[in-house]
């Protein structure tokens, strides 16, 4: 039986919210910016809101939050909506912070009229250099105290567009000399003519984060708004906010930012690594979002099982990317088709045999107790792996050499006899023979071999190219070095073999359908495939390669 997991920090708070009383059911919500892709930092938001209210019952809402006019875009909503879905989850109602604007306007207006705030004429210069420091207190705004019917009325002319974009701000009226420096009579509305991708050009004031983001849980009823660490100081605004408006309490708790090893996870350097092509978009395989995963072929389930084996966090950490690719290798090996290719080909040419139209039976995945078999046509000429021969082995080299003998995955045990040169000296061909009584499935050759090699027939090929991808990043954690993170990219982190050889299956092979080469590691069918070119992803080797490498050393 799985061990008992303990509960994480919100679970306990949630459990406690339920048992108390102080909520009968909870609501969650995943609330992206639409400006960017999501990533591996949103997935884990995304298993942690959707997975509370899968495992206590409840709803999570998808809410955009496009209260910044000048950096949505419809083409991310869109992208948003897919990865969350790919992901397993579905959302119980789509929305978007901007269909609040008319209801955030007036609340606004209801904190004017309790005399809890004001419309201030300073320059934002004037308003930082009143604002104190953390050491020091702030002082008034000269328009502090205008009185509501002259607040009321200039809010009024901000939304009329009377204002030019700065003229004018809306300010909470909380307390200049707080120790929290966001209680400085922190911005409320300011004024901005943008277009907006959703209303349009019918507002030219906006609402700044902490007064729309709270007062939109608030009107969704949100039990428990989860956010990440850097809001903590904002915590009592919320609270402030919804107090002095009397809305349904929500309330808002924290969790460490999930970092993965080896790459960046903020939108906006992911955006520069597009723009200043490091990489070919956001679904470049080797970047750290949901969409470019997908393409590489990780799949959700794995994903899912490593936001549950690295859990939530009070303090900000980096998670091991050889962890995430652990899950990767976990959930393919127990789904993937198994096909033959060979990258850099021997010819072998078996002297003895004279089999015509020959098919050998191979398991598609022997992991699978319901898997089945294919047919894989065998001749006389085979190719196997340069490396899979060796003149001179070194000792406890199972592989072919002069004299020895190996098994051909799914065929015949076979010796090698000759070696072939070229002019160079180059090896270009190894004629062998086949043990005619050593076919697997049914082997009365009693000879024992070490080692077994992948092949294909070289009458019966098919040519694809394959695209290895290695970390983005040679340092672990890029944003943290000295200078600037794009320093440490990994010039090396694709690697193309523009012509492999794989067994005819391979042709049936269909996107987002997941394969093991033999040998050589998880692959999948790339976008960029066309009829004429398969293109194949490594989406991760058989073993974690790099970790031996570190023990090496
Ligand atoms: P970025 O800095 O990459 O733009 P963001 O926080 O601005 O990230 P949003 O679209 O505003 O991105 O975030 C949507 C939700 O995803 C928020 O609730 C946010 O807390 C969460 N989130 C974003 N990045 C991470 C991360 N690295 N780890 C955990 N949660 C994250
Ligand atoms: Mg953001």
């Amino acid at each position: 039986m799985a061990e008992e997991k303990s509960l994480n920090f919100l679970e306990e708070i949630i459990e406690n919210d339920l048992k108390s009383g102080r909520y009968r059911s909870i609501v969650t919500r995943f609330p992206p910016e639409p400006n960017g892709y999501l990533h591996m930092g949103h997935a884990t938001s995304i298993c942690l809101n959707f997975g509370l209210t899968k495992k206590y019952g409840g709803y999570t809402n998808l809410r955009f939050d496009d209260t910044n006019p000048t950096t949505e875009e419809t083409e991310f909503v869109q992208s948003i909506k897919d990865d969350v879905r790919w992901l397993g989850f579905e959302w119980k109602n789509e929305l978007y912070a901007s269909d609040y604007f008319e209801e955030l306007y007036l609340f606004a207006i209801k904190l004017i009229r309790k005399g809890c705030a004001y419309v201030d004429d300073s320059d934002s210069e004037t308003i930082a250099a009143e604002k104190g420091t953390p050491t020091q207190a702030g002082v008034n705004s000269k328009f502090r105290d205008r009185s509501v019917e002259e607040n009321l009325q200039l809010f009024e002319d901000m939304k009329a567009g009377k204002f030019k974009d700065g003229e004018r701000v809306l300010r909470a009226k909380i307390d200049m000399a707080h120790p929290n420096m966001l209680m400085r009579d922190p911005l409320m509305y300011r004024i901005k003519h943008a277009h907006h991708h959703r209303t349009g050009d019918k507002w030219c004031i906006y609402p700044m984060y902490d007064f729309a983001h709270g007062q939109s849980d608030s009107i969704e009823h949100i039990t428990h708004s989860i956010c990440t660490l850097e809001f903590v100081p904002h915590r009592e605004l919320y609270d402030w906010f919804i107090e002095q408006l009397d809305i349904f309490p929500s309330h808002q708790y924290e969790f460490a930012r999930r970092n993965l090893s080896y790459t960046v996870m903020s939108k906006r350097k992911l955006l520069q690594l597009v723009n200043e092509k490091h990489v070919e978009g956001w679904d470049d395989p080797r970047m750290p979002t949901i969409s470019a995963f997908r393409r590489r072929g990780y799949t959700a389930a794995a994903i899912r099982d490593f936001c549950d084996r690295v859990g939530i966090a009070k303090r900000e950490n980096v998670a091991d990317l050889s962890l995430l690719e652990f899950c990767v290798r976990e959930d393919l090996n127990k789904i993937a088709l198994r096909r033959m290719v060979v990258f850099d080909p021997l010819k072998i040419v078996l002297t003895n045999y004279t089999n015509e139209n020959e098919l050998v039976s191979v398991e598609d995945n022997p992991e699978d107790t319901n898997g089945g078999f294919r047919d894989v046509p065998f001749s006389k000429e085979l190719y196997i792996e340069q490396e899979d021969f060796i003149e001179n082995p070194p000792k406890k080299f199972f592989r072919l050499f002069p004299g020895g003998m190996v098994r051909l995955k799914g065929a015949y045990i076979i010796k090698c006899d000759e070696v072939i040169k070229d002019d160079t000296g180059k090896i270009i061909q190894l004629n062998c023979s086949y043990i005619p009584e050593s076919k697997s499935g049914n082997d009365t050759s009693n000879i024992k071999v070490k080692g077994t090699l992948h092949w294909v027939s070289v009458e019966h090929a098919v040519t694809a190219e394959v695209r290895l991808y290695d970390r983005l990043f040679k340092a672990e954690d890029p944003s943290n070095e000295e200078g600037n993170f794009k320093d440490y990219i990994n010039e090396d982190s694709l690697q193309i073999i523009s012509t492999v050889y794989g067994e005819p299956a391979l042709k049936n092979a269909v996107a987002e359908e997941r394969y093991q080469f033999l040998r050589k590691g998880y692959f999948t069918l790339d976008k960029d495939s066309s009829e004429e070119k398969m293109i194949f992803n490594r989406t991760v080797t058989l073993k974690d390669t790099w970790a031996r490498e570190v023990k090496k050393v």
